[in-house]
């Protein structure tokens, strides 16, 4: 693992706001799996604040403006990390969809080199560039976060997704929960034998005291039966619990 790097100024375009690169394992669900080696990048900036009665999210290090980086030095530092897959993430990566955005991705395709995106789920999956990530991962928030108002429809966006995609749910209580299974229901609804996303439920790590521990959300997902959900134990918080900003 590298630690954070932070990215050198520059004037060049077309560019991106960048929080920070950095080598680690991937510890979300994506269609290479859970800890594959991935290089990050991180975008700055992100339209939604989290678990805000609770303290925030852990990441509130990329809100800020980020550092300018042209695309071309962008590709030049994964060609230098030299890992075949790419972690994009924020922040919400989706506010800088555009010409820049779709130029990074479609470099990294040219590279072989398989992206997964991380977003929110707030913002639609129509960007241009689209059809360079092999994994598209939206985090559709619970109750919890405060932010499920924020969200697109649940219905359009599961229609819109993929089989390589997931639309993850990061519970952090029983409330969550209900949120999850219900949309898992609604789901069930919406299938139609065409490619829809995996459905995967997160417990958030570390449990609260009001919180939902895996081994009950693990108990409950099967006492319901909801047999098409993945479960995602976010293997970076299990490999450096401490970590106050990137890992
Ligand atoms: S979308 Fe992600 S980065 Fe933005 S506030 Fe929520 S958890 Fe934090």
């Amino acid at each position: 693992m590298e630690g954070l790097l932070m990215c050198a100024p520059t004037t060049d375009s077309p560019a991106l706001r960048v929080t920070s690169l950095f080598l680690s394992i991937d510890g979300e669900v994506n269609a290479r799996g859970q800890g594959t080696p991935s290089f990050f990048i991180r975008l700055a900036g992100c339209n939604l604040r989290c678990w805000q009665r609770f303290g925030g999210c852990d990441t509130v290090y990329s809100f800020g403006p980020g550092t300018r980086m042209s695309v071309e030095e962008l590709l030049a530092r994964v060609d230098a990390a030299g890992c075949p897959k790419v972690t994009l993430t924020g922040g919400e990566p989706l506010l800088q969809k555009g010409a820049a955005l779709a130029a990074l991705l479609r470099g990294l395709r040219e590279r072989g080199v398989f992206v997964s995106m991380e977003t929110n789920g707030s913002i639609a999956p129509d960007f241009e560039g689209r059809e360079c990530v092999g994994s598209l991962v939206y985090d559709y928030k619970c109750p919890s976060t405060g932010c499920t108002a924020a969200m697109q429809p649940f219905a359009a966006l599961f229609r819109s997704l993929g089989s390589s995609d997931y639309m993850k749910f990061v519970l952090r209580d029983p409330a969550d929960y209900a949120f999850a299974r219900e949309r898992v229901l609604e789901a069930r609804e919406l299938r139609d034998g065409r490619p829809c996303p995996v459905l995967a439920f997160s417990p958030m790590l570390p449990t609260a005291a009001d919180g939902l521990p895996p081994d009950a959300l693990v108990a409950q997902l099967l006492a319901d039966r909801l047999f098409e959900v993945q479960v995602n134990i976010q293997m970076h918080k299990y490999v450096w619990p401490d970590a106050k900003t990137e890992v």
